[in-house]
């Protein structure tokens, strides 16, 4: 089977969705791999690279006439999924419920298409949930883009010239970006803080180097599946609170905070903001769920009150050579669960067949469509 890596068309993406040595590794499973000419340009990777790793590369008409499968980043445009092969196999991330009709459009395909955005957040999965992997590098960067932004160093220093405080950082919300921006922070030696609606993440958010603010008021924000769930007014009030005296007193605010399903909470407003010091910067991960600040401008870096606001929506791209190895091993690893399936398949048939084993809890939540017929949703988890 012929595996191919599209370069990726969305305006501002740099990622690409394979690099050399996983391009090795998917042929010793038995793929051969077809690479567009120039797909690994923006992430700094090499027509030459990719062909010194084994792979052949062709051209942008090529590599969608010639693949049985196709690893992408990006969801395809329309015209992209006029190129993918009638029955073909594409592996990207889809956002099935924001994108019916290019589901749609797929399913006419008679196409199988492996969601990344769907993988199940279970631990044997952790290894291919590309969510996770370019969450943790957004959290990285949003610290060096605060780092970059502010006039202070993080670490405090006394030298010569004088005594320098230590920079005071607070998140919101520690997830898995969350939690890479508190370790991040702490490593430059900022002092950090943190606060998470959910109570389970305090010790983690100490390991992590971050000291947990806690709200004054009983409640724990602990919803299905591990994720958040919407707060009762009584502690949003509470949580606002907590929020103002933080922010009166920290040099940097970064917001990670999503309910799945939901618009992005307001847990900044524009007074806080107001009442920071001049110099002090925000950045806003979940800029693109509309912001956790009311000021946030999504995509963009705004100054308001002395106060710099950074919306950026693609932290990930601005790592894209990070963001592009992890996101490729776990392609690899989805990759490789696939074949498992397979080698127990009699026929020993290797790479040169995927057999998709629904039964798999991994493999059914990623499947989206499956040879033309919409799986998406998957059935609701069995409880245990
Ligand atoms: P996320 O991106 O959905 O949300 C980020 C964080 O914001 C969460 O920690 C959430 O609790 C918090 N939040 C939401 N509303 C808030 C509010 N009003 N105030 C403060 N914080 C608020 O989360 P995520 O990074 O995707 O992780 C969610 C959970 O899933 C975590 O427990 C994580 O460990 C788990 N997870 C498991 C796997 C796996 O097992 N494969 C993979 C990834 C994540």
């Amino acid at each position: 089977l012929v595996i191919g890596v599209p370069r990726e068309t969305f305006p501002g993406e740099t990622r690409v969705a394979t690099v050399p040595e996983v391009v090795q590794k998917l042929i010793k499973q038995g793929y051969a791999i077809a690479v567009e000419s120039g797909a690994g340009n923006l992430s700094n990777i090499s027509d030459d690279e990719y062909r010194a790793a084994g792979a052949e590369i062709v051209s942008a008409a090529d590599v969608w006439a010639k693949s049985d499968i196709i690893f992408k980043l990006r969801g395809p445009n329309e015209q992209e999924v006029g190129l993918l092969k009638e029955g073909g196999t594409l592996v990207s991330y889809i956002w099935p419920a924001q994108n019916p009709e290019l589901m749609e459009k797929l399913a006419a395909k008679k196409a199988t298409v492996l969601a990344m955005d769907s993988v199940p957040r279970i631990s044997r999965a952790q290894k291919m949930d590309a969510l996770s992997s370019q969450a943790n590098i957004a959290g990285y960067r949003a610290v060096i883009e605060a780092a970059n932004a502010f006039g202070r160093f993080f670490t405090g220093q006394i030298t010569a010239a004088g005594k320098v405080p230590p920079a005071k950082v607070f998140v919101i919300g520690a997830g898995v970006a969350g939690l890479a921006a508190i370790g991040t922070a702490a490593n430059l030696g900022a002092i950090v803080r943190a606060n998470d609606t959910r109570k389970e993440v305090a010790d983690q958010i100490i390991s992590m180097g971050g000291e947990f603010v806690a709200v004054d008021y009983e409640e724990d924000g602990a919803g299905t599946g591990g994720y958040a769930k919407v707060m009762s007014e009584g502690f949003q009030k509470a949580q606002r609170e907590t929020f103002a005296q933080q922010a009166k007193e920290v040099d940097i605010i970064i917001t990670t905070a999503l309910i799945p399903g939901k618009p992005a909470p307001k847990l900044i407003t524009a007074e806080m903001v107001q009442s920071m010091k001049p110099g002090s910067v925000i950045v806003d991960l979940a800029a693109e769920q509309g912001g956790n600040c009311e000021l946030t401008v999504p995509g963009e870096v705004t100054t308001v009150h002395g106060v710099t606001i950074i919306g950026y929506k693609d932290l990930p791209t601005r790592l894209a050579k990070t963001a592009s190895t992890l996101y490729a091993t776990n392609l690899f690893r989805l990759s490789e669960d696939l074949i498992k399936t397979n080698s127990v398949d009699p026929a020993g048939e290797g790479a040169a067949a995927i057999h998709m084993n629904m039964e798999d809890e991994v493999i059914r939540g990623t499947t989206v469509i499956d040879q033309g017929n919409v799986t998406w949703p998957p059935p609701a988890p069995k409880l245990s």
